[in-house]
């Protein structure tokens, strides 16, 4: 199997299930309980938060753990527009992680004012709009860091400063690039942060949001103490701990896994648009996560792409996996100006640490003849 799927999930660390095996066969206490097996599951979470923050440039108290990235966009998003009952604005963009569009289409059913700000081609949000659309009533801005499509990487620095000039809160969703660069929460000024352990090689079902020291924010879920009575629930302790090593992994690989993996990606891109013809990159040269490659086939349907690679062994999505059980264009590729047409042709190639340069080779030599397979194919139908 070759896997370029990275960004819909991955591949958990082998250090990560040895860590986290401890936990589901036999550390069982509940880290709420006094007694030493408890205790220790509370200490062995608590080295776990220490591994994020320390990845974010965080306290260890700024981190509350949560079921996942969804969850998070969630619980940022909601907490702190109830926490200001006196604003009632909220911003985002158009090619948000549905976790986050969602959750402003429910603000918006619930009576608050919501825009939603338009990207360029390449998928950068429109500062300028940015700028004159928020106002002394806007209690949080939510921008994604990498767009989990394209690569998309928006300048967070810059969102800041808009969103302070009026006092208002900024939440990014860093799902896709923690782990992956380096993040600085304080130098980036960011008040709220969404990740998730899956996307990281830790387990699924296990995210967290970073919240700055201050930051005004109401629960989501109402329960226990857990979490500084931020989110009540008898903690995941297998997935907190396993997301913690794969935290600790992350930060000791950073910059070599980067360095590999950006090359792999070049490679790829290289390969693709040397050895395909009528093909479209989707997304911008620069500043981006380079990870993640979206191309449209033009005139073919993605979905035949992708499925005549599965038959080859090699793993691809047809835009993010959220959207790919239902019939809908992709909100990204349409927000960046594809015709649904182009929209339906796009495959991502999403690389991660386990992929290595055969496998780069491998889909280079299957590819060009598949697609030239499936055009010969659609243009005689
Ligand atoms: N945000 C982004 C940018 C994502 O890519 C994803 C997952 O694809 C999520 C949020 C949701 O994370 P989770 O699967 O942990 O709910």
């Amino acid at each position: 199997m070759i896997y370029l799927d990275n960004n819909a999930t991955t591949q958990i660390d082998p250090q990560v299930c040895k860590k986290m095996s401890l936990f589901l066969e036999q550390q069982f206490g509940n880290p709420s309980s006094l007694y030493p097996i408890g205790r220790e599951a509370k200490e062995f979470i608590n080295e776990a938060r220490e591994n994020i923050a320390d990845l974010l440039g965080a306290k260890r108290s700024e981190i509350i753990f949560t079921a996942s990235g969804t969850e998070s966009d969630n619980f940022a998003i909601r907490g702190v527009m109830e926490a200001f009952p006196e604003k009632d604005e909220f911003i985002t963009s158009a090619i948000e992680h549905p976790a986050v569009i969602e959750t402003a289409n429910y603000l918006k059913k619930s009576g608050k004012k919501v825009f939603f700000i338009p990207v360029d081609p390449y998928g950068f949000i429109d500062l300028d709009l940015l700028q004159k659309k928020v106002t002394s009533k806007t209690a949080l801005i939510s921008i994604m860091h990498a767009n989990n499509e394209i690569g998309t990487l928006q300048s967070l620095e810059e969102i800041v400063r808009i969103a302070k000039s009026k006092d208002a809160l900024v939440h990014t969703d860093a799902v896709q690039t923690f782990g992956k660069i380096k993040l600085d929460v304080q130098k980036l000024g960011i008040d709220l942060l969404s990740i998730s352990g899956h996307k990281v090689y830790g387990p699924k079902g296990v995210g967290a949001l970073f919240v700055k020291k201050g930051t005004p924010l109401l629960p989501l879920i109402h329960g226990g103490h857990q979490e500084g009575k931020m989110r009540a629930g008898t903690e995941n302790t297998a997935g907190i701990v396993g997301f913690g090593e794969a935290a600790k992994i992350a930060q000791e690989r950073l910059k070599k896994d980067k360095k590999r993996l950006d090359k792999l990606a070049d490679q790829l891109k290289k390969g693709i648009h040397s050895s395909i013809p009528d093909i479209k990159f989707n997304g911008p040269e620069e500043e981006r996560i380079k990870t993640t490659l979206n191309f449209s086939f033009l005139k073919l349907e993605a979905e035949a792409v992708l499925l005549a690679l599965a038959t080859k062994g090699i793993y691809v999505s047809t835009g993010s996996a959220c959207s790919e059980d239902s019939d809908e264009v992709s909100h990204v590729l349409t927000a960046i100006g594809l015709s649904p047409d182009q929209a339906r042709s796009c495959i991502r190639f999403s690389i991660g640490r386990f992929n290595t340069e055969k496998d780069i080779n491998t889909v280079l030599q299957e590819l060009p003849e598949i697609i030239e397979n499936l055009r010969k194919i659609s243009s005689s139908i």
